[in-house]
């Protein structure tokens, strides 16, 4: 299921940026500097209210002026094409302005959008009579909020995302014939049969490794021209790119099921597959959006990584973008061909240092031109899904945490020592350890640092964030 997007429009200084990062809940977002997407708009990842999406703050467009297409910058206008949700953002206490009615005329022309007029700043005056106004916007309901301190923004998202979850559940439904076969099998059933019973057992066999850890999402994200739909012809094979030869819209990704050595992936491909010797017919362009609903949906992120190019800042905030969703992730470092050796070492110790805060992922030196080192991507692949899934057990984790502390005892604060008792898991994939114990809010970040290190040894976690949980009491 792709993850909804959100944008935020409105005339400069109504509060974007502040309901951006009460949403994202941080201040580095993604901040596109990609060749071809100019450079104000942030992308960030947010979850309130249970729900998961990506939001985009549009940056500042200013209807004031004559013509808003042709102020607003394409890529804030192809933001806008390829949100879910168009938060339109108003200043309920500067009141309507000629640049909101603006906007609103541009916005009522995209009839398909949700788009809902939302007045900030209602913190301290009467809301109501000065929210009156902004319905000769003529886009219905106005929603208050107060971004800078949080009000009503928790109900806005949960009532703009709950119908679109629904409906995305339906299509899913609808889309989905696995289940219309689950559905044929069990009403094939026959529990009277004693030999079903043999059956039964079989296909609960198969149920407990469960349907998702049979097939491996491997998302190949890169900034353009880094190698992505090389290397995604290379690893599907000359005879799958010509069935594979699916038209696809500029928003969504697409999934390509593949086989290798028994085991099942599905590849999304947000580069869009080029089909041999026709290379001019992609036409899509780098979306930033489509990359990071790519992530989310992923298991295993391939980041592609430019030898030639070296380490950007754009690598960094996709990094930080996978690490933050939890995904697994293997580091390709692609045109590894025909580099002189001192390259090859420039590069090496380059990736060393900007990456050590990864350590825990793999990295592969590849042509996807010439196909080396392509194979044992797939390796990689697996030993980090293998991990992000692996199963824990309240005993193990709790003995790990004992032997951590007994190695290394947590501080003592204000004349008692902070005391770990017991933990759990949490969740897997990322793997989730929930460590309960006393006075947990004054546990410094180098022993949570520690104990996170701790835990990825002995449970040999590669190619996997890992999350630490910290619970007060029992
Ligand atoms: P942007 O240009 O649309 O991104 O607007 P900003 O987020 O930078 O906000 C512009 C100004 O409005 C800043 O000084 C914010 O502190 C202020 N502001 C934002 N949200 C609120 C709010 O809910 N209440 C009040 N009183 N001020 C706010
Ligand atoms: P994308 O934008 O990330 O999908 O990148 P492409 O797959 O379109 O590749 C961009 C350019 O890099 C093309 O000219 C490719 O032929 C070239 N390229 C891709 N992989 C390699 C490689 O392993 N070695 C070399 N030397 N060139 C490559």
């Amino acid at each position: 299921m792709t993850t909804p997007v959100v944008a935020l429009v409105g005339r400069p200084n109504v509060g974007k940026s502040t309901l951006f990062n009460r949403l994202t809940r941080t201040r580095d977002a993604l901040v596109a500097d990609f060749p071809g997407l100019t450079r104000d708009r942030k992308y960030g990842q947010a979850n309130i209210a249970g729900y998961d999406f990506i939001v985009i703050d549009t940056g500042g467009i200013d209807g004031s002026e004559e013509g808003v297409e042709e102020k607003m910058a394409e890529q804030s206008l192809l933001a806008i094409e390829e949100a879910d949700v168009v938060l339109f953002l108003v200043d309920a206490r500067a009141g309507l302005t000629p640049a909101d009615i603006g906007i609103a005329n541009y916005l009522r022309q995209r009839q398909n959008k949700i788009t809902v007029v939302v007045a900030n700043k209602t913190d301290g005056i009467d809301a109501d009579s000065h929210c009156a106004e902004f319905y000769q916007l003529g886009l219905g309901d106005i929603a208050q909020i107060a971004a800078a301190q949080g009000r009503g923004v928790a109900q806005l998202m949960e009532t703009v995302l709950a119908p679109l979850a629904e409906k995305m559940e339906e299509s899913a439904v609808e889309n989905s014939e696995d289940s219309e076969e689950q559905d044929e099998w069990e009403q094939s059933f026959d529990f009277s049969d004693e030999n079903d019973t043999a059956l039964l057992d079989e296909a609960l066999e198969e149920e407990s490794t469960g349907p998702d850890h049979k097939n491996i999402k491997i998302a190949i994200v890169g900034r353009p021209n880094v190698g992505k739909s090389t290397l995604t012809n290379r690893i599907l094979g000359e005879e799958r790119v010509v069935v594979y030869d699916l038209p696809g819209t500029t928003r969504d990704s697409i999934y390509i099921p593949m086989e290798r050595d028994g085991q099942h992936y599905t590849i999304i491909d947000t580069a869009g597959v080029r089909k041999r010797g026709k290379v001019h017919l992609t036409v899509e362009k780098f979306s930033v959006i489509k990359t990071l609903q790519a992530i989310q949906d992923a298991n295993v992120v391939l980041l592609t990584i430019d030898a030639r190019e070296g380490i950007s800042d754009q690598d960094l905030s996709l990094l930080g973008f996978i690490l933050n969703a939890g995904r697994s992730l293997v580091i390709v470092v692609n045109k590894w061909d025909g580099l002189d050796q001192d390259v090859k070492d420039r590069v090496k110790s380059e990736l060393d240092r900007r990456l050590d805060f990864i350590d825990f992922a793999r990295v592969h030196f590849i042509s996807a031109l010439h196909g080396s080192g392509v194979g044992n991507l797939f390796e990689s692949v697996r030993e980090a899904y293998a991990c992000a899934t692996q199963k824990m057990t309240t005993s193990l984790l709790t003995r790990i945490l004992q032997m951590a502390t007994d190695e290394h005892q947590p501080p003592m604060v204000g004349g008692r020592r902070i005391k770990l008792k017991y933990a759990h898991p949490g969740g897997y994939n990322p793997p989730i350890i929930v460590v309960h114990g006393n006075q947990m809010d004054k546990l410094p970040d180098s022993y949570k640092r520690y104990l996170s290190n701790y835990y990825r040894r002995s449970l040999k976690i590669v190619g996997s964030p890992i999350r630490i949980q910290f619970q007060e009491g029992n």
